[in-house]
C-alpha cells in the first residue's frame, strides 16, 4: 500500500524532533563547559563535542530524509499541506540542501582551522600583535570563501556574501544592509554630534560606586523578575549563572543566561542581564503546539537582538523603568546607592561618547561599531580588500565614523572573536536587530500608548503579552521581511529607530 502524505510528513518530523532534541542535550553541554566544568574535563568535552557534531552532520543529511522530501513535494500532493506544515517542510529541505551540498572534508577543514584560528587569535590578542593572527585568519577566510561560494548556488543568493549573511537573517541581502545602514548611519551620527555639543552633560561617577558581588547577584534575580524571566520559583525554566562573556543558551522550558559581575562597575552587569532576559524570555513563549517542529524557534538572529535590545535599551534604559526600579535597587544595594537620584542616574547609564570597544558601546555609537564590521566584511568576500589590509582599513575607518584613533589591533581589528570563529555575516543582526526594535516599539505604541505609565509603576506584563502575541509566537513562521511586515505593518525602515533615539536623548541632553 502506498504511504500517504500524512505518515510521510509524521516520518520527517520525526526526524526533525530527534534533530531538535539532540541541539538541545549539545546547548547544555556548552553551558556546562563555559560555567562549571572543572579545567581537566576539557580533553574529554571536545571528544563528547565533535562525537555531537559528527552525529548531527549525519542525522541532518540522512538519504531518507531526501527521499520523504521528494515524495512530499510532489504535486498536487503538496498543496493539501497547511500553512505551517509546508513551512516546516520548507526549513527542513532547507537545511538538508544546504547539508548535503557542502563537502564534508570542507566542514571539517573550516571546523579544525576555526579551533586554530581562535586559539592563534587570543593568544595575538594578548600580545597585541596581528602578523600572528595574519597567516591563519587567512586560511580561515579562504576556506568559508569556498563554503560561501557552495552555498551562494543552493540559496540562489548574488553574492557568496549574501549566502553568509542568509544563515543568520534569511533571504536579506548586502545590498539592502547597505542601503539602511547607510541611512542609519547619518541619523547616529548626527544624534552624536547634538550630544557632543548639547548643554546638558551626564555625571557618570555614580557608575563606579562599588558593590559587592553578592548584592549584584541580588539585584540580577530582582531584574529578571520585573521583565518577567523566571529564575527563582518552582516552575522556573531560566537560571542565571557567571561567565566572562554573557550569553543565552536553551530550548522552550529551560533556557538560560549568563553574565558577569565587576565590583566596580555594577552596571555592567544589569544591562547584561536585561539583554540576555530579552533572548531567554523569546525562547521560552515561542508557541507550545510548536516544541520539536522546525517553526519552533525564532525568526533570525536579527530579531532575537531585536528582543534582547528591546528589553536592555527600550526599557532597561528607560526613565520609566528606573522610576521603578531605584527604590528596589536601593533596597537591596543599602547604603552604597543611598546617593542615587533618578534623572542623573538615567542620564549616567545612556552617556553617549564614541569608544574603541564594541561591547562596551553605548545606545547610540554602538550602530556605527557594527556598520564599521559589516562594510568591511562584505569588502573581504567581494576581494576588494584582503586579510593583510585589515588593520590599515579597520582603524581608517574608526578615525572616519567614531573619531576615534585605535593605539593597536587588540582593541582594533582583534577585538571582537566573530572572524576568529568563522561568524561571518553575523555582525548585520546587531544593528538590523536596533533597526527592528524601533519598528515594534512604534507599532506597540499604538496598542499600548500607556506603556511607559504601566512601566513606571513596574508592570510589565502588558508589554511582554504584547511582545508574545505580536512577535514571539510566530516562531519562525516567517522569514524576517515578512514577519517585519506582519508586526508592523512596513518593510524595513531605519525612521521608527532613529525618532526614537532622538526623541529619548534630546530630553537627556537637552537640545
Ligand atoms: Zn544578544
Amino acid at each position: 500500500m502506498m504511504e500517504t502524505m500524512q505518515t510521510r510528513y509524521k516520518k520527517l518530523m520525526e526526524k526533525a524532533k530527534n534533530l531538535l532534541v539532540l541541539q538541545s542535550a549539545e546547548y547544555i553541554i556548552h553551558w556546562d563547559m563555559e560555567t562549571m566544568m572543572p579545567p581537566k574535563a576539557i580533553k574529554l568535552r571536545s571528544q563528547q563535542l565533535s562525537l555531537l557534531s559528527r552525529i548531527e552532520h549525519r542525522m541532518s543529511t540522512d538519504p531518507e530524509i531526501g527521499t520523504l522530501l521528494q515524495e512530499i513535494t510532489r504535486r498536487p500532493q503538496y498543496d493539501k499541506l497547511d500553512e505551517i506544515e509546508k513551512r516546516n517542510v520548507y526549513l527542513i529541505k532547507k537545511n538538508y540542501d544546504e547539508q548535503t551540498r557542502l563537502p564534508e572534508d570542507l566542514v571539517a577543514e573550516i571546523a579544525k582551522q576555526r579551533a586554530i584560528t581562535v586559539d592563534v587569535w587570543k593568544k595575538a590578542k594578548a600580545a597585541k600583535d596581528f602578523s600572528m593572527f595574519r597567516p591563519e585568519l587567512e586560511k580561515l577566510v579562504e576556506l568559508e570563501k569556498k563554503a560561501a561560494e557552495i552555498l551562494m548556488e543552493v540559496k540562489e543568493t548574488a553574492t557568496p556574501y549574501d549566502a553568509l549573511i542568509d544563515i543568520y537573517e534569511p533571504k536579506m541581502t548586502a545590498k539592502t544592509i547597505t542601503k539602511v545602514f547607510d541611512e542609519l548611519r547619518e541619523g547616529l551620527v548626527s544624534i552624536i554630534k547634538k550630544c557632543e555639543t548639547a548643554p546638558k552633560k551626564p555625571d557618570t561617577s555614580i557608575l563606579k560606586h562599588k558593590i559587592p558581588i553578592d548584592i549584584q547577584r541580588q539585584i540580577a534575580k530582582a531584574l529578571a523578575e520585573a521583565v518577567e524571566y523566571d529564575v527563582t520559583s518552582k516552575e522556573a525554566g531560566g537560571r542565571i549563572d557567571e561567565t566572562e562573556h554573557p550569553f543565552t543558551n536553551g530550548y522552550y522550558d529551560d533556557v538560560r543566561i549568563t553574565t558577569h559581575y565587576h565590583e566596580d562597575n555594577f552596571t555592567s552587569s544589569i544591562f547584561s542581564v536585561l539583554h540576555e532576559a530579552g533572548h531567554a524570555i523569546y525562547e521560552q513563549n515561542l508557541s507550545p503546539e510548536w516544541m520539536y517542529q522546525p517553526i519552533g524557534t525564532g525568526c533570525s538572529s536579527g530579531f532575537h537582538e531585536s528582543q534582547s535590545r528591546f528589553v536592555e535599551n527600550i526599557i532597561g534604559r528607560s526613565r520609566e523603568f528606573w522610576v521603578y526600579f531605584i527604590p528596589k535597587l536601593k533596597k537591596i544595594a543599602g547604603n552604597v546607592l543611598a546617593d542615587v537620584e533618578l534623572d542623573p542616574f538615567v542620564h549616567a547609564i545612556n552617556q553617549v561618547k564614541p569608544s574603541k570597544i564594541r561591547v562596551e558601546a553605548d545606545e547610540v555609537t554602538y550602530g556605527l561599531h557594527i556598520i564599521i564590521r559589516f562594510n568591511i566584511e562584505r569588502d573581504l568576500f567581494a576581494d576588494k580588500i584582503i586579510v593583510k589590509e585589515l588593520p590599515e582599513v579597520w582603524n581608517q575607518k574608526y578615525k572616519e565614523y567614531l573619531g576615534i584613533k585605535i593605539e593597536n589591533d587588540s582593541e582594533g581589528v582583534m577585538q571582537d572573536t566573530h572572524w576568529a570563529s568563522c561568524l561571518y555575516g553575523y555582525f548585520p543582526s546587531y544593528a538590523l536587530g536596533n533597526i527592528y526594535s524601533g519598528q515594534i516599539l512604534a507599532a506597540m505604541e499604538k496598542d499600548l500608548p500607556g506603556w511607559r505609565k504601566q512601566l513606571a509603576k513596574g508592570n510589565f506584563k502588558n508589554i511582554k503579552k504584547w511582545l508574545v502575541k505580536n512577535v514571539h509566537t510566530h516562531g519562525n513562521l516567517y522569514d524576517p521581511a515578512d514577519l517585519i511586515k506582519k508586526i508592523t505593518g512596513k518593510e524595513l525602515n531605519v525612521k521608527p529607530y532613529l525618532n526614537y533615539l532622538n526623541d529619548k536623548y534630546s530630553k537627556l541632553y537637552g537640545f
